[in-house]
């Protein structure tokens, strides 16, 4: 499959915020976005223009792919999956990408960032119900069980993972229990879950058009 494989910090700078997309590096000093906070490149601090609607609609658009790791056309789909259902659309595309199991896995500490939760799933390291699941997509659903299924090396890779994301709150509609390394599904999630300022109307916009 696709995917982004330069800088992901620069991507923050683009954006003009943290994306956090770099694990514990994220809330150190080193943080990129953080010393140098103007677009990357030779005219980065240069004069800044004002975005057109569609500008803003497109950026949120972008933010959101790249903090969830979805590409344009699994993003598309998400979409048209959640214009299809019960609800504010907006607010049912943001649910969709949080049941990701990458996500699931980023959130309850085990991986310190997306990208490394989705490696830890597709190494075979996660099951949802007692299964193996090795498809970073999957949608979790209320009531699901995840346990990490990884033996020795990777297993202390994971308890490592989480000491070191110790200070991350584990988000209400999950419950984790470190002892064992896993997780449940309490209930769905809601935007108020995410704890970070998505726009999600303008990205309803930009597809509506
Ligand atoms: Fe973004 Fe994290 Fe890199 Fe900072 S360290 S620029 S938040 S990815």
């Amino acid at each position: 499959m696709a995917r982004y494989i330069n800088a992901v910090c620069r991507l923050c700078r683009r954006h003009g915020e943290k994306l956090f997309l770099k694990g514990t590096k994220c809330n150190t000093e080193k943080c990129p976005a953080a010393k140098r906070a103007y677009p990357p490149g030779q005219h980065g601090q240069g004069r800044r223009t004002k975005l057109s609607n569609y500008g803003l609609q497109m950026k949120e658009k972008q933010k959101v792919r790249r903090v969830y790791g979805v590409l344009e056309r699994q993003f598309r789909r998400y979409f048209e999956a959640a214009s299809k259902t019960k609800g504010v659309t907006g607010k049912m595309l943001l649910q969709i990408l949080e049941r990701r199991l990458d996500n699931v896995i980023f959130r309850l500490g085990l991986g310190l960032s997306r990208s490394q939760a989705r490696q830890f799933v597709r190494h075979n390291l996660i099951s949802v119900n007692s299964k193996r699941v090795n498809i970073p997509s999957y949608l979790v659903s209320q009531g699901d069980t995840i346990q990490v299924t990884a033996k020795d090396k990777a297993r202390n890779k994971l308890k490592e993972n989480l000491e070191s994301a110790k200070d991350r709150t584990v988000p209400a509609w999950l419950e984790f229990n470190s002892a064992e390394l896993s997780g449940k599904v309490l209930r769905l999630p809601e935007k108020d879950d995410i704890g970070q300022a998505i726009q999600e109307q303008l990205i309803v916009e930009l597809y509506s058009k």
